[in-house]
């Protein structure tokens, strides 16, 4: 991981896929994650994958049964095409007895959608001054305004009623500005960018599970 994202380095050649923006104190803090460098995506399947062996490895929860894989078929937006293919299915299993299936988080998927959830958390934010940085995030996604607004109301409602932030939003101080959300989370996870995302990404891994 290190080395990735140092803050501000390519300010002046920020490549299509985009960078988090960080809001920190009284100033902007810009760091760069190099989005279109499919290292930080064989990162996610390799963190996706330990999640999901540790998962398969516990055995059933109805019946204590050994588990055994059984992935979902995806057709995922947003990820480069060198990787694609490691994107193609969702970890999965199914009880060897039972056969009652167990999910186990994902920090690339947000449940359904068929865009990655860096995405969903990342172009849906909005942060003063990054406008048109953001509306090229979302050209290269080939996003429509719709479903960046979509996006944005679900972060402010679903997200926001969601069991999953009523547990969790009371371990923000000062709490979130729920209506500033997504990007009033994002700041919070701060530090070298790549972290700080991932942070974020493994933070919001329940709700993959929860719809
Ligand atoms: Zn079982």
């Amino acid at each position: 991981m290190e080395g990735w994202g140092s803050p501000s380095r390519h300010l002046n050649k920020r490549t299509f896929r985009g960078s988090l923006w960080l809001r920190r104190q009284e100033t902007i803090k810009v760091c760069h994650v190099d989005l279109s460098n499919p290292k930080f995506f064989v990162l996610l399947v390799r963190i996706d994958r330990e999640q999901a062996r540790q998962s398969i490895a516990q055995g059933c929860r109805f019946c204590g049964a050994k588990l055994h894989r059984s992935d979902y078929p995806r057709k995922p937006r947003g990820c480069p095409p060198e990787i694609r293919t490691q994107f193609e299915s969702r970890f999965s299993a199914s009880c060897s007895r039972c056969r009652k299936r167990m999910t186990p988080p994902s920090i690339r998927f947000m449940a359904r959608r068929t865009y990655l959830a860096c995405w969903v958390a990342l172009s849906a934010a909005r942060v003063p001054g990054q406008h048109s940085a953001q509306s090229q995030i979302c050209r290269a996604l080939g996003v429509s305004r719709h479903t960046l607004a979509r996006w944005r109301r679900w972060w402010q409602e679903g997200f926001v009623r969601s069991a999953f932030w009523q547990d969790q939003c009371a371990r923000f101080m000062p709490a979130i500005g729920e209506r500033a959300l997504p990007e009033s989370l994002l700041e919070r996870f701060t530090g070298p960018a790549v972290e700080a995302l991932l942070r974020l990404l493994l933070f919001l891994a329940p709700l993959s599970v929860r719809h």
